[in-house]
């Protein structure tokens, strides 16, 4: 933490500031003075960094207090010696799916935004694993606008979400909305989602954290990235370090899409964290026809993989029907990845 007085503050103001700072520090070495430009700057290292800025900010003499220390200390890339990452990816590993999303293996999750029933989930595994997918995504407890849309069919969705997995032997990624459902999904889900409205719910975010299946965080759709890192934090302090991002697109002033996909985020994440990340392009454009573009420029851009809705029959489908592909698109998109991951050197 760095404060820096006023040039006019007094100097029994300043020795108040020093006095405080050096009683709130544990020895007096961490905290060091310097003039600058005729004003002092107190900077307080070691302990003095848990001591909150807000204390000094209400002192008089003062003019800014700067809080040196980072929100996402486990998820910043600062972590390169952390025993989970490696030069500076952390890898997180889903052993049902034989993959690990970080390694430079494109992953992609397909699936219908709801589980439905089990034909439908059971006919959409087979044909997203043949065609390459990793994961087979689909929501049980669905997280929507209005309260009298389709809430998912829950436990039960949960249950033919684990035939479809057994019986097609691929992973499984789905949405746990409350603290109480974490254990229960973490049950039979590879990967527990944790969606863009409750990107702020810090018990479901600690609750994700005290398990040990990955978790995908998707950003809150009027996230920063401070506020999207700080929430991994919430995940990765509680010892779970097995997090992926998800970006899905945020609120603009645009209205030709659902959302605005957030493509350049990819680059700022790579500096600035460990964690693989993934893009949404389905909730990110709200069209099915925008979808295929913005999953090559994902690939493109350097993402660790995809989360993308398909459904057996789009027209039918009981949530986010208009932006599901259908299998035949979806297989065409799964060619046309491979052909630029090829290019690129990078395997699906
Ligand atoms: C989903 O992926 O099922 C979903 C509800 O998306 P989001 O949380 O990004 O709106
Ligand atoms: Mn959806």
């Amino acid at each position: 933490m760095r404060i820096l007085l006023s040039p006019d503050a007094t100097a029994r103001e300043a020795g108040e500031v020093l006095r405080l700072a050096r009683e709130a520090a544990d020895r007096p070495d961490e905290v060091s003075v310097e003039t600058r430009d005729g004003r002092m700057l107190i900077s307080m290292t070691a302990n003095g960094e848990s001591v909150d800025p807000a204390m000094f900010e209400r002192l008089a003499g003062v003019e800014t207090v700067e809080d040196a220390r980072p929100i996402y200390r486990l998820a910043g890339i600062d972590q390169l010696e952390a025993e989970h990452a490696v030069r500076g990816r952390t890898l997180v590993e889903v052993p049902y799916a034989g993959v690990t999303i970080g390694s430079g293996q494109f992953v992609v999750m397909a699936g219908p935004c709801a589980v439905e029933n089990d034909q439908d989930i059971l006919a959409t595994a087979r044909r997203v694993r043949r065609a390459g997918a990793r994961i087979l995504r689909g929501g049980a407890f669905k997280p929507r606008t209005s309260p009298y849309s389709f809430q998912g069919t829950g436990i039960e969705g949960l249950e033919m979400l684990a035939r479809a997995r057994e019986e097609v032997g691929i992973a499984v990624v789905t949405e746990a909305m409350e603290p109480a459902a974490v254990e229960m999904v973490g049950e039979i889900a590879d990967i527990i989602q944790i969606g863009s409205r409750n990107m702020h719910n810090y018990p479901l975010l600690r609750a994700a954290g005290r398990q040990n299946k990955p978790v995908l965080l998707k950003r809150g759709m009027s996230a920063t990235l401070e506020e999207w890192l700080g929430a991994a934090e919430y995940i990765l302090n509680e010892g779970n370090p097995n997090v992926v991002l998800c970006e899905r697109g945020i609120r603009t002033f645009s209205r030709h899409s659902r959302h605005t996909l957030d493509i350049g985020v990819i680059p700022v994440l790579r500096e600035r964290t460990t964690l693989p990340v993934i893009i949404d392009p389905s909730h990110a454009t709200g069209a099915a026809g925008r979808v295929p573009s913005m999953a090559m420029a994902a690939l493109a851009a350097g993402a660790d993989g995809l989360l993308i809705e398909v459904h057996p029959e789009p027209d039918r489908a009981l949530s986010d029907g208009f932006q599901a592909l259908s299998f035949e698109i979806f297989d065409a998109l799964m060619s046309d990845l491979g052909r630029i991951a090829a290019a690129v050197g990078r395997e699906i």
